[in-house]
């Protein structure tokens, strides 16, 4: 192992502070951080030293150790010092990125080119963005439409997660919401390309969205990903682009609430919820997907073990879900057997990188013929009339 010194030099200190990783200085080296890791659970990752590395000026760029973390969020809330390992880590991949100074891993690496090339993490032409909803008569946003509906790359493109997108557009028309999506001219929201650590592409994503928002007169987005609704919520304000911005799941209970779905048909299945980072520690959403759950008629919620602020991450944050995770290192695989061991017989998530996670999981170990993977919105669709 080599390790580089890092010289703190004017533009590697700027990128730190412009990231937020200055935060690194308040750490005491208590090792909280490190007894709290979900890494823990399948192998040794000591986010303490690294921070100790980067408060010493010294890190090894090369070190896997520098695309681990998963910015769950478990540490953070556990800090006494406000230390905000996300930022820390985020901060050093845009070292390693935009600097160049050590290698990305390939599969990352693939992911940057393919939403600095195209516009999305997967790859495909921007021509076959709208290719999901061609038969289902969805008319294009214009000014003056109550809610633009803006799925997840994943959920577009994905031959599989298509089928959310879907549920969710047929919730939406039930409902008698007057909606519209964009697909020409509209891109990735970047939050993974952000984490990954390349901010220049990251913000030329948020400035093609915002145009094309802006352009056409959007005012309030309806996503169906944590990921695009912390994204456009929290993060493209600070460029600019402020837009009203609702989860899939708050929206339904809204709905469910104001008596606009009819939840008739019982959904007989043991569920339990797998809460993700970023709709739970990261937006404190943890009682509205329950709320959704229970109004499911026949439907029994069980809760897993490490459940809403201890929840355990599927794996997938963070430019995560694009990179290789060995086999017996998989947060998912744990937790599709915790759901198994309290007899559920779905697991249901809100969010398209739990559901690629924990559907890869089930797969790959053998677990299909008894648990399935399902977003709430199937299973609301399910129910109803
Ligand atoms: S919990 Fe906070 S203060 Fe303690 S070692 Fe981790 S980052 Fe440092
Ligand atoms: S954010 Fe999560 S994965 Fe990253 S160091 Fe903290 S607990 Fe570990």
């Amino acid at each position: 192992m080599v390790i580089q010194p890092l010289t703190v030099d004017l533009e590697t200190a700027d990128l730190l502070e412009e990231a937020g990783g200055e935060t690194f200085r308040l750490c005491y080296q208590c090792g909280v951080c490190t007894g709290t890791c979900p890494w823990n659970l399948v192998k040794k990752f000591d986010i303490r030293r690294l921070i100790h590395q980067v408060r010493l000026g010294l890190v090894d760029f090369e070190d896997e150790d520098v695309w681990t973390c998963v910015s769950c969020k478990l540490c953070v809330d556990r800090c006494p010092q406000g230390v905000v390992m996300p930022n820390i880590v985020r901060a050093l991949r845009r070292t390693v990125t935009e600097l160049g100074i050590a290698k990305v891993p390939d599969s990352l690496r693939v992911t940057i080119k393919n939403v600095s090339a195209v516009g999305n993490p997967l790859g495909e032409p921007q021509e076959a963005r709208a290719d999901w909803a061609r038969d289902l008569e969805i008319k294009t946003y214009t000014k003056g439409t109550e809610i633009l509906y803006f799925p997840c790359c994943y959920q577009i493109y994905d031959p599989s997660a298509r089928r959310v997108a879907r549920a969710a557009v047929n919730i939406l028309k039930k409902a008698g919401t007057d909606f519209g999506i964009l697909h020409d001219n509209v891109v990735c929201c970047g939050e993974s390309i952000r984490k990954a650590g390349n901010e220049s592409v990251f913000q030329s994503l948020v400035q093609t969205n915002t145009n094309a928002f802006t352009e056409a007169g959007v005012e309030k987005i309806v996503v169906t990903s944590p990921h695009c609704y912390h994204t456009f919520k929290d993060e493209y304000p600070e460029f600019g682009g402020d837009f009203k911005v609702i989860h899939s799941i708050q929206y339904l209970l809204d709905l469910i609430k104001q008596g606009r779905l009819n939840l008739t048909k019982e959904v007989n299945k043991k569920v339990t919820y797998a809460d993700s980072c970023c709709l739970g520690r990261y937006q404190d959403i943890y009682d509205e997907p329950r709320e959704v759950l229970r109004s499911i008629p026949g439907l029994e919620l069980v809760e897993l073990p490490y459940n809403r602020e201890n929840s355990i991450c599927c794996g997938g944050c963070a430019g995560r879900l694009w990179m290789e995770t060995k086999k017996g290192e998989r947060f998912s695989d744990i937790r599709v057997e915790q759901a198994l061991d309290v007899g559920a017989s779905v697991l249901a998530v809100a969010c398209p990188y739990c559901m690629a996670n924990y559907e890869d999981s089930v797969l790959t170990t053998d677990k299909a013929d008894v648990i399935e993977i399902k977003d709430i919105l199937e299973l609301v669709l399910d129910a109803l009339d």
